[in-house]
């Protein structure tokens, strides 16, 4: 078996991943907070994800692998932008203002990341759906020493636990030097950080033994993790900025709550994609969205190549030349497919793919050698079609198919109204799928296993995918999803 060796952020090596359990390798992706379209620089840690969770299906078996990346879907930023539309004159109430928001939001990050041709993930968890989740890891934090409550907050108490700071290699005190930390009269250190903060008036919130309010950024990726992962797994991963203070204090918290577990074993952190030496952030202003280069008509199979030039671990840019060079490098493979290529090859199968690009991405995901490697069997797939020899063609074609290139096509119309139609599909048939989901809870609690797998299995022929999880159902409109029959579904179970 192929050997996978990641440059592991915590111990500052690259370190051989061992799983800690191979029929079930476990990751968790810090997802987006889903207020406004994904800009360019957010696309780059799914695509390292993507490419990881492809090795690994490809090594272990894509039944042996959980990859989960969660929706921030609490969030001030979401608050203010509902309350903008509030203001601006909008009938709705400010609940479902904020849903319109993150229902958007979400419908349009799905599309744009399936446009860069990034797998969607086993399971995509929204914070809302885990705040019971949540209130309970903070109370066991209190319980156990570790946290304290102050004026209707929640605070983590980081004197308490000994390695905060191990990740980024910085202790408590160099930290208050270095760092704009929120001065507040309540906070034993002005390190510790909040896991339950009050929430007023109209804003969302939650009851809590600590009165009504919404949970802390943090606590959020420490709860969902342990719901789906367990306390303890092989890989969780995020934009490098992420390291601190989000991933050291998703530490604290986790091995704080389930001492002895040691939380992730391996931390995987992404450079940044530049824009002229600084990190692309909305802060800064220096932004554009993915939709911004798929609506001026660049393929997403050419962003994903540009970004896989370039090794995660380093910075990057976005450049016209870039993209020119990866056009001309797509328009040659499907060329090569027209004329090399039988229409009616058998399916690639696995031992297609090829050795070499398969140990590059082992090697710290080397993607810029996995290309390297991919152009030499580009020549070849090109002299061996002319020679009517099929196999290299195959081994090339099934190996690009294997990094996420199967369109080829740098002149497909990325049409944004699909976009939108996507996230008006979501609006307009949420309810129906939400009264299915308790038909269907109902069936089961009264036994009725064949009325419930009638509905599970209606839902499938309607292109809704469920996901079961501890927190609840989960789901998601797949591609094909044909709103009639689900209407005809809903009304044949009075839903
Ligand atoms: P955010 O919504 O800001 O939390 O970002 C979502 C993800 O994108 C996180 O994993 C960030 O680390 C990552 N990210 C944000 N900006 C950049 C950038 N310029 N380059 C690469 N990754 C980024
Ligand atoms: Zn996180």
């Amino acid at each position: 078996m192929v050997q996978i060796r990641l440059t592991n952020t915590r111990t500052r090596r690259k370190e051989d991943l061992v799983p800690i359990d191979p029929q079930n390798v476990r990751l968790y992706l810090c997802g987006p907070t889903v207020y406004d379209r994904a800009h360019l620089g957010n696309a780059r840690p799914v695509l390292v994800f993507d490419v990881l969770v492809r090795l690994l299906n490809h090594i272990y078996g894509a039944d042996h692998v959980t990859y989960v990346r969660n929706f921030t879907d609490v969030d001030d930023k979401i608050n203010a932008e509902a309350q903008r539309r509030k203001t601006a004159g909008s009938p709705l109430s400010l609940e479902a203002l904020i849903n319109e928001r993150t229902a958007e939001t979400i419908g349009w990050y799905h599309a744009d990341m399936d446009a860069l041709g990034a797998m969607r993930p086993d399971h995509e968890p929204r914070a809302t759906q885990y705040i019971t989740q949540m209130i309970a890891m903070n109370a066991d934090l209190i319980a156990k020493g570790h946290a304290y409550e102050a004026e209707g907050h929640v605070l983590f108490d980081v004197r308490s636990f000994p390695d905060y700071g191990k990740l980024s290699g910085r202790s408590v005190d160099d930290m208050i030097a270095g760092a704009r930390v929120e001065v507040a009269p309540f906070k034993r250190d002005p390190m510790d950080f909040v896991l339950w903060k009050p929430s007023s008036g109209d804003l969302p919130g939650w009851d809590s033994p600590w009165g009504r309010g919404r949970p802390g950024w943090h606590i959020e990726c420490s709860a969902m993790s342990a719901a789906l992962l367990g306390p303890h797994f092989d890989i969780h991963g995020g934009g490098l900025d992420l390291q601190f203070p989000h991933h050291e204090n998703e530490i604290a918290q986790s091995c704080c709550a389930h001492p002895g577990e040691g939380f992730a074993n391996i931390w995987l952190h992404n450079e940044m994609l530049q824009v002229e030496g600084k990190k692309m952030s909305k802060s800064l202003g220096n932004f554009f969205t993915v939709r911004d280069l798929l609506d001026k008509g660049i393929a997403g199979e050419v962003i994903r190549l540009v970004f896989l030039e370039t090794h995660y671990r380093k910075p990057m840019d976005w450049s016209e030349e870039r993209r020119q060079s990866a056009e001309r490098r797509l328009s040659k493979w499907a060329n090569i497919r027209r004329n090399a290529l039988p229409k009616d090859h058998r399916p690639f199968d696995k031992a297609d793919i090829d050795d070499q690009v398969i140990e590059a991405l082992a090697n710290d995901l080397n993607t810029h050698a996995a290309l390297t490697r991919l152009y030499e069997m580009e020549r070849a797939a090109k002299d061996a079609g002319r020679d009517q020899d099929i196999e290299p063609v195959m081994r090339f074609f099934a190996t690009l198919d294997f990094l996420g290139f199967t369109k080829l096509d740098i002149h497909q119309q990325q049409r944004s109204n699909s976009v939108s139609e996507a996230v008006s599909d979501v609006l307009d048939n949420g309810s129906l799928v939400e009264s299915l989901l308790t038909a269907r809870a109902e069936a089961r609690k009264a036994r009725d296993f064949a009325r419930a797998d009638a509905i599970r299995d209606g839902f499938a022929a309607a292109g809704v995918d469920v996901k079961d999880t501890a927190a609840g159902p989960e789901w998601s409109l797949a591609t094909g999803f044909d709103a009639g029959r689900l209407a005809e579904l809903a009304r044949n179970f009075g839903a």
